[in-house]
């Protein structure tokens, strides 16, 4: 049924607090078109109207034809110059639908962040660290609502979002604590006066983040840059909006300067000039190739520093002594994290030929084992994809591969559903020109590639213009650890164990994964200015006559 216009009227009076989105479940009732100018209305599936202050239109949900329902899951951001508007990918229904920061808005938050930053540079560690550490508290208390907001954007599974939520608080922690050790002042003995290397501040930094991890991107780099000194703008990706404001919102909460670090709900095009906005100091994305080149490029030509962290088509290498069973569930695991959207996900197999069969064989009943489901359901394994655009192009990829020769194992199929799903699938006889195998494949495709001998697969895994996580599965360690450690070209080699990122360990890929470092003393050197000093006794300098 509509609601009346009094209906409306009365659950606009719910909104006590500006700042934050506030429900009321009013079972079927719709809101007519246009009612009210200043609110927006949007349903999510428990049918629960969410009120949304700072907002310009109520929306009204369509009818309950699938097709209507995929024509809005394919509303695209580039329709509305000034809105982001979500669209949960379970479902295929529109979520919110959010204000865009105009261009100029965003330049003003640079300066401001940079007028800011002046000051926080001063701040000790020690009060920085207790903001940081406040950040992790208010994630730990706000775990769930975070999550379920990852949910409703860009559908990871409730499970996920809580230990992704727990990360983020965890980096906090770290970084509080060891910010001053990464950061101390180094001495080095010239033989000759005093000399320590230091590290500075280097501004304000803008972040260019993808929708994958909506927290765990934004708080990989937020705790080490804001607890160096820096101040920080961030540019989420166009469908997580929520998730952005909420970012800024946790930051605030825990006593971050408002000025200092700022959510601008702003479309990529409006990234290159922020980049040379002189307010700006440097840049990190994470990302895609085409947007690091764009990020790299714009970049360059103010000659600013930049840190890309982009794609990947991690290789993990089963060598022909693995335990195959164990190897598989390695495998699947290392595939299947995010619903296999991650830029570490395992995502080609290249498996010696004397294990080749069994291993197929364990791998699809690895994968299969990761049913889709609901997202908000405990224990669901997969999730629907990020939208519909996203699912196409993986569907696209496995076809494409199988029309080149790959052999479907296991899914490889849309379900005939609204929403943005995709099967755990696996492809085997992967051949160099298909997709499967030049490519990155963003979803929960496992790819089998079968190579002759170690040396062999050591060099399929390289001939990949990727290289940021790599594994060897192997029962004899110290072969791994070699491979590991001296010959596969990536960021980062497990042996016997799925790739994942951590606060205490540097970060990064080589090639066209990206340049540069995110976590551990590394990470939080990107964004300082590594300065030497030198100090003299006065008249006992100006002996030295060389460069
Ligand atoms: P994407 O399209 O590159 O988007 C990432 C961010 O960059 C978004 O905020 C996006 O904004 C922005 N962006 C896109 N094109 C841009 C351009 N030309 N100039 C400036 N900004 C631009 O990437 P995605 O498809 O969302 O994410 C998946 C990719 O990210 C995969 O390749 C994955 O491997 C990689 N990734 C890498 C890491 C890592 O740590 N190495 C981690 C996660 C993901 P809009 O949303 O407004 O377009």
């Amino acid at each position: 049924m509509s609601a009346s216009h009094a209906q409306c009227a009365s659950l606009g009076r719910l909104g006590p607090d500006k700042n934050r989105a506030v429900s009321a479940n009013i079972g079927n009732i719709r809101c007519p078109a246009n009612t009210f100018r200043n609110l927006n209305f949007a349903n999510n599936p428990t049918r629960e109207w969410t009120l949304v202050p700072n907002v310009n239109r109520a929306y009204v949900r369509s009818t309950n034809s699938e097709n209507a329902m995929s024509e809005q899951a394919e509303l695209s951001r580039e329709q509305t110059r000034d809105k982001l508007q979500t669209v949960n990918p379970a479902t295929g229904e529109p979520g919110r639908s959010y204000d865009k920061h105009n261009p100029a808005d965003a330049h003003a938050a640079a300066a401001a962040a940079r007028e800011t930053f002046l000051a926080w540079r001063r701040t000790s560690f020690t009060e920085r660290s207790a903001i940081v550490r406040k950040a992790a508290e208010v994630l730990r208390a706000r775990k769930d609502e975070l999550a379920a907001l990852m949910t409703e954007e860009m559908g990871k599974t409730l499970d996920e979002g809580r230990a992704e939520i727990e990360k983020c608080a965890l980096n906090c922690d770290w970084f509080a604590g060891h910010a001053e050790k990464y950061l101390a002042d180094e001495p080095v003995d010239l033989g000759e006066g005093e000399t320590f290397v230091t590290f500075n501040p280097i501004g304000v930094v803008l972040a260019v983040m993808p929708w994958n991890f909506p927290f765990w991107q934004v708080f990989r780099f937020a705790a080490p840059a804001l607890m160096a000194g820096n101040g920080a703008l961030l540019k989420h990706a166009s469908n997580v909006p929520g998730c952005a404001l909420a970012i800024e919102e946790v930051l605030h909460e825990a006593g971050v300067p408002h000025d200092l670090f700022r959510t601008l709900l702003i479309g990529s095009r409006d990234v290159e000039a922020l980049i040379k906005d002189e307010n700006v100091a440097a840049v990190t994305l994470t990302g895609s190739v085409a947007a690091g080149k764009s990020v790299a490029t714009a970049s360059g030509s103010v000659l600013k520093k930049c840190v890309l962290e982009l794609g990947g088509a991690d290789a993990y290498l089963v060598l022909d002594d693995a335990d195959v069973t164990a190897a598989a569930k390695i495998a699947a695991t290392a595939r299947m994290v995010n619903g296999g959207q991650s830029c570490i996900a395992g995502k080609r197999f290249i498996v010696l030929r004397s294990v080749l069969e069994p291993f197929e064989k364990a791998l699809t009943d690895a994968m299969r084992g990761f049913e889709m489901g609901d997202p908000r359901k405990e224990g669901t394994k997969l999730g629907p994809m990020q939208s519909v655009k996203a699912r196409d192009e993986i569907h696209a990829q496995v076809s494409e591969s199988i029309r080149k020769g790959a052999r479907l194992l296991l899914g490889g199929k849309v379900p005939d559903r609204p929403g943005a799903w995709y099967p755990a699938t696996v492809l085997t006889n992967v051949l160099p020109g298909q997709p499967a195998h030049d490519d990155e494949v963003f979803g929960p495709v496992a790819a089998i590639i079968s190579a002759e001998d170690e040396a062999d697969a050591i060099r399929i895994a390289n001939r990949s213009e990727f290289g940021l996580g790599s594994g060897v599965l192997t029962s004899n360690l110290e072969r791994g650890q070699r491979i590991a450690a001296y010959e596969l070209e990536a960021g980062m080699s497990f042996v016997n164990d799925n790739v994942r990122s951590d606060p205490r360990t540097p970060f990064g890929g080589v090639k066209h994964s990206g340049f540069g470092r995110e976590c551990s003393a590394f990470g939080i050197r990107e964004f300082v200015n590594i300065k030497t000093v030198h100090i003299k006794e006065p008249g006992k300098g100006g002996t030295s006559r060389t460069e």
